[in-house]
């Protein structure tokens, strides 16, 4: 059979079980089972940054209104003690969270960045459910079956964000095959030294 380079459903049989109902990364994330695997998060093209920062920024509001209350407490009281206290917890509150929040801008803006370049190896990438690995039709833009862990960083890493990869995340400690962490690079140079 010559099937080469068209890609299509034909393309979609597992290079590692065989298996030939093998769903885009992107179906396999939202279809069914996808919960019971968590799917969702194992194969997820980048840090889900929705809302972070805003989180943060009302809990630190939260922090610094407790210290302002401490601090009106005491003034009312006349302790000033509790005044000290009171100002210097909403001090340190407010400086905790503009760096937490500034933390967070530039992740995302990382992220954002790299959405692209995770978009590239992501997309066509398939996932067979019947052994659990990743792999893309006729081996572009990347060759092998990965596991979705060794997937997971190897898009991470070509997107520039893998220091994201929160701890707890077996994608963190996952090693990514070199033939297939080379491609980005093979394809960005000209091969080597085939002249005249
Ligand atoms: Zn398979």
């Amino acid at each position: 059979m010559e099937s080469e380079g068209a890609g299509g459903p034909a393309g979609t049989v597992c290079p590692r079980c065989g298996e030939a109902r093998a769903r885009t990364v992107e179906q396999a994330r939202g279809g069914k089972g996808a919960l019971r695997d968590d799917l969702y998060g194992r194969l997820a093209p980048g840090p889900d940054k929705t809302g972070d920062g805003c989180m943060h920024a009302a809990q630190g509001m939260v922090l610094t209104g407790l210290g302002i209350a401490l601090a009106y407490t005491g003034v009312q009281q006349g302790r000033s003690l509790y005044t000290i206290a009171g100002v210097a917890l909403a001090l340190l509150c407010v400086i905790g969270t503009l760096v937490v929040v500034r933390g967070d801008g530039r992740e995302k803006a990382a992220a954002e960045d790299g959405a692209q370049r995770a978009e590239r190896v992501w997309r066509p990438a398939y996932y067979c459910s019947g052994c659990s690995s990743v792999f893309c039709p006729g081996g572009t833009p990347w060759r092998g079956a990965l596991t979705p862990e060794q997937f997971k960083k190897f898009v991470w890493t070509e997107a520039g964000y893998a220091d994201q990869l929160l701890a707890g995340d077996k994608a963190k400690d996952a090693t990514v095959p070199a033939d297939v962490l080379s491609v980005g690079d093979r394809t960005a140079r000209p091969a080597p030294g085939h002249g005249a």
